[in-house]
């Protein structure tokens, strides 16, 4: 059997023609347009493209997009002042501040004080914790870019065995969250592996649905997966440069042998990344309409 290709890049363009779509509708019948500020510390050149990359789709799909490039020096107390600063712009509903920040800057203390309805990136406590008790409004990212492309491949998630390897806070312990939730989309019997699980491929093998966000290049071997089982590959690896310069990327399965027992499988590149920004994209577009009462 070769597995079915999700392609997060289709799913991604579809989502974000719905949010183009929804954009319009929102200027002409409400005189409202989504914002989103992006917040660069540094010069770091990956930093770089990823905000670059947000800022030109966030101008593409009508938003209205602040950017704003801050010095490595940039203190403390003057990057809470400026998060001060768009928590109480009116024209901003989303505020992405890249990480990683420099080493002087306390990360914990930047999420906390991002305004809980324009954390876009989920990364505030408060809104962590809403995740958890299953109340959230904004979803993380990258998981919810996962469940989406389950969704709309027609994957039941109801009742299925999913497994997660991988519990970093933005993506394992969030999917694993998410999927185990009493609602739509989730309902899911989840198990959550790390580094410390004995015999990780006893667990693997009995997925339905395996998700692998660990970082390392195949991780997960074909011997470890169930024939027939749909896989998540999360990872993002650089194994080499081409001749032309460009970064040879890999995920974190063993794509080759994995799609031949496989039901479907997301590919590396083209599978999850394109759905982390569309997401980002989605939380302005519904922090924006909370904020206006659209929507409660
Ligand atoms: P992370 O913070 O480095 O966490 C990796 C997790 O995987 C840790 O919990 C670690 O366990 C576990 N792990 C590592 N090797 C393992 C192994 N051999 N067996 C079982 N568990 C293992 O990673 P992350 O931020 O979640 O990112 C994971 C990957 O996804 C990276 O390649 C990253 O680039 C990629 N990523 C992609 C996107 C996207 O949009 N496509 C977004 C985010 C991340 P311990 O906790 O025990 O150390």
């Amino acid at each position: 059997m070769t597995a079915k290709l999700i392609s997060g890049a289709e799913i991604a363009a579809q989502i974000r023609e719905e949010i183009k779509q929804e954009v319009l509708q929102l200027k002409m019948k409400h005189s409202l347009t989504p914002g989103l500020a992006t917040v660069l510390l540094g010069s770091d050149p990956g930093s770089l493209s990823y905000i670059s990359g947000k800022e030109k789709t966030a101008k593409e799909l009508g938003f209205y997009s602040a950017r704003i490039d801050l010095p490595e020096s940039t203190s403390q107390k003057d990057l809470l002042a400026i998060i001060d600063k768009l928590n109480k712009d009116p024209k901003i509903h989303g505020i992405l501040i890249q990480e990683p920040l420099p080493k002087h800057i306390n990360t914990a203390e930047v999420n906390y004080a991002i305004e809980p309805k324009k954390d876009v990136d989920v990364f505030n406590p408060v809104n962590v914790g809403r995740l958890m008790i299953g109340d959230a409004d904004l979803l993380p990212c990258t998981p919810a870019g996962i469940q989406q492309m389950l969704i709309r491949s027609g994957v039941q998630i109801d009742g299925a065995e999913v497994v997660v390897v991988g519990r970093s806070n933005i993506v394992g312990k969030p999917i694993a969250n998410m999927l185990m939730q009493k609602d739509k989309g989730a309902n899911a019997t989840v198990t959550l592996c790390h580094t410390h699980t004995k015999d990780i491929a006893s667990h693997t093998r009995r997925a339905d649905i395996l998700i692998v966000a660990a970082g390392r290049p195949k991780a997960v071997t074909a011997d470890m997966i169930k024939e027939g089982a749909v896989v998540i590959d999360v990872g993002v690896n650089q194994i080499g440069t081409s001749k032309s310069g460009k970064r040879i990327l890999v995920g974190d399965v063993d794509f080759e042998n994995v799609k031949e027992k496989a039901s479907m499988i997301t590919p590396v590149p083209g599978g999850v990344g394109p759905m982390t920004i569309t997401m980002l994209m989605l939380n302005t577009l519904k922090a924006a309409k909370i904020a206006a009462g659209l929507i409660e």
